[in-house]
């Protein structure tokens, strides 16, 4: 603030009216200085009449050459030289004025010129307002055909979906829109850059503007020259300055009002548009066919009629359906409500959405063989996981590539002979009927393993069961082979009694030796499964796209969902987009088992798959779709359909269900859990093992499972339930803890089955009732009855078995027949108050609140015991 001198220019303009030597100076953020300059004044010499040596007087020359006026004491040559200077002075002075003058009409010329220029710019500037306002009013009724186009593209769109029109005919229709869009652009780039001119032809404008508002003609020249030279000793800094000033405030005002004009106008024109695009603007509306299914969200109904929610709703409001644009209402409105809008209704059901999905029968000559997909079942610990581990290893040693094999769920192996195998590594029955029971047959082949050192048991016979079920073929693996007290002989003809005939007993089920721990027939085992196949004549189109079941799925840490895909037929690639079961998605990458990225997979490989929306579930079908939209829809409706046959299940819909539900819920105790799993697999497998815990009283009620860490909104659940979660594998991440921590949430982590499943039983079997048992001490025979004044009869008995005790729960029996059972007022002995009296002792009893005694009852003492029970 102290450099003056430096900033003195900056806010001249108030002070250089108000008093000479003061000057206001306004800096930025408005404040203000007053300081004190320096002016020095141009002394003005007027020569007074009659003032000797008056050089540049005003008095006429004349009167000067006339010696009688001559002032006394000047000689002639002294006012020749006086005269001559007179002479020189005046022809200055007119000189002077002519140059003013000139200077005065260049200047007046200047101004005029300024003037017209900045007419024509303010002409100029008009033109362009209203070109831009012409373009656009352009650009917005492109943008609303764009936007027509776009809504037709999109009910064609689903038209299409619906299997109304050819895929052909919807791209050409988005391209169509699409390049509507690309027209529109253009335009709406040149308006963006439209504002940003006007801001440098206002500088232009200001700078021009400015000498004309500021030179005033008042000023004197003296004045102006003043400045003229302090503008030239302060450079172009000062006009630069000026003119920005001018031009920012210019800018600001110019630019504040035109983006004021423009916004009222856009404003104007939604308005506008708004109007038009209501009620009023029927005529030149199109009707379009509208896809109906059985129930429709309003929001929905009115995007596929092209019509403004809030219509629908007002319309809907009208009819006295007060809903909102998110609720759900049925076909039969839906259909007024489009003929009310002018529209017609085309009558679709939902499940129409999956018939994009291509289930073109492949033609024979389409065909090729794939490799066999194989699973192990069999009875717990005769060798499954063993076996699959050994045929793994016998397969990396003998040379594939790479060598680390990553568990996902599946792998390749290649058969002595060169054929492929596939197989499912995740044993047990529980997958297998899963997958089943999803639609999802992915096993060619089963491989029954049986233990030779023991025999057929309860899980054979179910894995034959499910096997038959299924109508898949089996294969016998007898293991354990290398053991001393291996019997295969007797496994074979255990398996007669279950109808599995072996071929060592004539039969057609190919059975092997094999020993997982030597290795020994694993060779035998991969022929055995690659004839099964030839038998199968196992084909597939490679060329289609794929179909595929999941056989795992996880939620990765880094990668997001994972699933673990079992391609069936066709050939899944990336890029290729997809539903599977509620899930879709875009195939961002491929890994097989040996951990490698793959661009492709054909029929009966078994890849990873990222780059899905969620998490799917183990015999979800995978089906590639040929846009994301329709795989976004199919994946929307069986989202829907999903939830409503839950809520349909979960909610008794007849009085008599809803009582027979409260009774079955009152008589049995609950135990309500969370299961969190690192797969699918585990997950479903917990789940069914904890539903199989329990009995009539007691259950454990599985509130919800999943695959990935427990979250908060797991323990938000598991509070509103009072439950406990599982973790299977899995972990809670930090937010979780915290709430389980501060909401009172149990949370277990497991990595042994088992050892879930029995925590779990001995904390359904807390639930149990405890048992009361009964047990009788002793008894007494009583001999008289004595009626005692404020006591009450007292029976004078003698103890005939064990003792009789106080505290203890007494029974009067007469005739053998229960007729009274309560408590001890008092037990007496003589005179005192004992607590026990022994076998063969008299003593004096009277119950509490009971006087009907009688000699020759007998009394009955019992103690009760609570037993705590437990779950088998
Ligand atoms: P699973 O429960 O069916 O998966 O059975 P496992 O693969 O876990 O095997 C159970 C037990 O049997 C393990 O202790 C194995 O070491 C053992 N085992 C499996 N196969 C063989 C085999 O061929 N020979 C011998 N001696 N032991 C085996």
């Amino acid at each position: 603030m102290s450099d003056t001198d430096g900033k003195k220019p900056l806010g001249l303009g108030g002070g250089a009216g108000k008093r000479p030597g003061q000057v206001k100076q306004s800096f930025s953020h408005g404040r203000t200085n007053t300081v004190v300059v320096e002016t020095k004044r141009k002394r003005v010499v007027v020569p007074k009449p009659g003032t000797a040596g008056g050089a540049a007087g005003g008095g006429s020359a004349s009167h000067l050459g006339d010696p009688s006026k001559r002032p006394a004491g000047i000689s002639d040559a002294e006012m020749e030289r006086r005269l001559a200077a007179l002479r020189a002075a005046k022809a200055r002075e007119a000189e002077d004025t002519a140059r003013r003058a000139e200077e005065e009409r260049q200047r007046e010329e200047d101004r005029q010129r300024r003037r017209e220029e900045i007419e024509a710019k303010e002409r100029e500037e008009r033109e362009r307002e209203a070109a831009i306002k012409a373009r656009q009013e352009e650009e917005e009724r492109q943008a609303r055909a764009e936007a027509e186009a776009k809504a037709a593209a999109a009910a064609q769109r689903k038209a299409d979906i619906l299997g109304t029109k050819s895929r052909a005919q919807i791209q050409r229709e988005q391209e169509e829109a699409r390049a509507a869009a690309e027209a529109a652009k253009p335009a709406a780039k040149s308006r963006e850059a439209a504002p940003a001119a006007p801001a440098t032809e206002e500088e232009a404008r200001g700078a021009a503007k400015q000498p004309a508002t500021t030179v005033s003609p008042r000023k004197t020249d003296r004045e102006r020259e003043e400045r003229d030279r302090d503008r030239g000793a302060k450079g172009k800094g000062d006009d630069g300055r000026r003119s920005g000033k001018l031009t920012l405030t210019a800018a600001l005002d110019g630019e504040g009002g035109r983006t004021r004009s423009l916004a009222a106008m856009k404003r104007k024109q939604e308005k506008a548009r708004n109007k038009a695009m209501g009620f009023g603007q029927k005529a030149e509306k199109q009707a379009r066919d509208v896809q109906l299914p059985e129930t429709i969200v309003v929001s929905e109904l009115a995007n596929r009629m092209a019509e403004r929610a809030a219509d629908v709703v007002k319309a809907l409001m009208k009819m006295g359906m007060m809903v909102n644009m998110n609720q759900t209402i049925d076909a039969d409105t839906a259909e007024i409500i489009i003929e009310d809008f002018g529209h017609r209704a085309v009558r679709v059901s939902d499940s129409d959405v999956e018939q994009v999905i291509d289930t073109v029968e492949d033609k024979a000559e389409d065909l090729e063989s794939r490799p066999p997909i194989v699973t192990i079942m069999g009875h717990v610990d005769h060798g499954k996981t063993s076996l699959l581990d050994a045929i793994r290893k016998a397969n990396v040693v003998s040379g594939e590539a790479g060598g680390i094999t990553q568990h996902i769920g599946a792998y390749q192996v290649k058969t002595p002979n060169g054929s492929l195998v596939s197989f499912l590594d995740t044993p047990g029955h529980a997958a297998f009927t899963s997958m089943r029971a999803r639609g999802a047959q992915v096993t060619d082949i089963v491989i029954l393993v049986v233990a030779a050192d023991d025999a057929v048991m309860p899980q054979t016979i179910e894995a034959i069961a499910h096997a038959k079920a299924a109508k898949v073929p089996m294969i016998v693996a007898i293991n354990k082979c290398d053991k001393p007290d291996a019997n295969p002989q007797k496994v074979r003809t255990d398996l007669l009694q279950h109808e599995v005939v072996v071929e060592a007993m004539s039969g057609d089920v190919q059975d092997v030796e094999v020993s997982a721990k030597t290795g020994k027939g694993l060779n035998d085992l991969l022929e055995a499964i690659a004839l099964q196949a030839e038998i199968l004549e196992l084909k597939a189109n490679p060329n289609r796209p794929a179909m595929g079941a999941v056989i795992e799925a996880k939620l990765d840490v880094g990668r997001g969902p994972v699933a673990t895909v079992l391609v069936q037929n066709g050939t899944l690639k990336r890029g290729d987009i997809f539903v599977v079961g509620e899930k879709w998605g875009k195939v961002r990458a491929l890994i097989n088992d040996k951990g490698e990225t793959v661009t492709e997979a054909g029929p009966s490989v078994p890849v990873e798959v990222l780059g899905l929306n969620g998490t799917p579930e183990a015999g979800d079908v995978l089906n590639v779709v040929s846009t994301e939209a329709q795989a976004r829809e199919i994946a929307d409706y069986r989202e829907q359909a999903a939830k409503d046959k839950r809520a349909a299940a979960g909610a008794a819909t007849t009085l008599e269900q809803l009582m027979a539900k409260a009774k079955a819920d009152a008589d049995v105790a609950e135990l309500p859990v969370l299961v969190k799993a690192d797969v699918q697999g585990s997950a479903e497998a917990i789940v069914q093992a904890l539903e199989k815990i329990g009995n009539d009283e007691v259950r454990v009620r599985v509130l919800h499972y999943g695959v990935g860490a427990i979250t908060d909104t797991d323990v938000g659940l598991a509070e509103a339930s009072n439950a406990p979660i599982i973790g299977f594998n899995v972990r809670a991440n930090a937010t979780a803890r915290n709430a389980a921590q501060q909401k009172g949430v149990e949370i277990r982590y497991y990595s042994i089955i088992y050892d879930l499943i029995d925590d779990i039983k001995s904390a359904a079997s807390g639930l149990l009732k405890a048992e009361v048992r009964e047990n009788f001490i002793g008894y007494a025979q009583i001999k008289e009855v004595f009626r005692i004044t404020g006591a009450g009869n007292v029976a004078g008995c003698i103890v005939t078995e064990g003792v009789a005790r106080r505290s203890a729960g007494v029974r009067l029996l007469r005739d053998n027949v229960v007729i009274h059972e309560g408590t001890l007022k008092t037990l007496k002995r003589f005179k005192d108050e004992v607590k026990e009296v022994q076998s063969g002792q008299e003593c004096g009893m009277a119950f509490e609140r009971y006087e009907d005694i009688r000699a020759g009852d007998v009394i009955e003492i019992f103690e009760r015991e609570e037993v705590q029970r437990s779950l088998a």
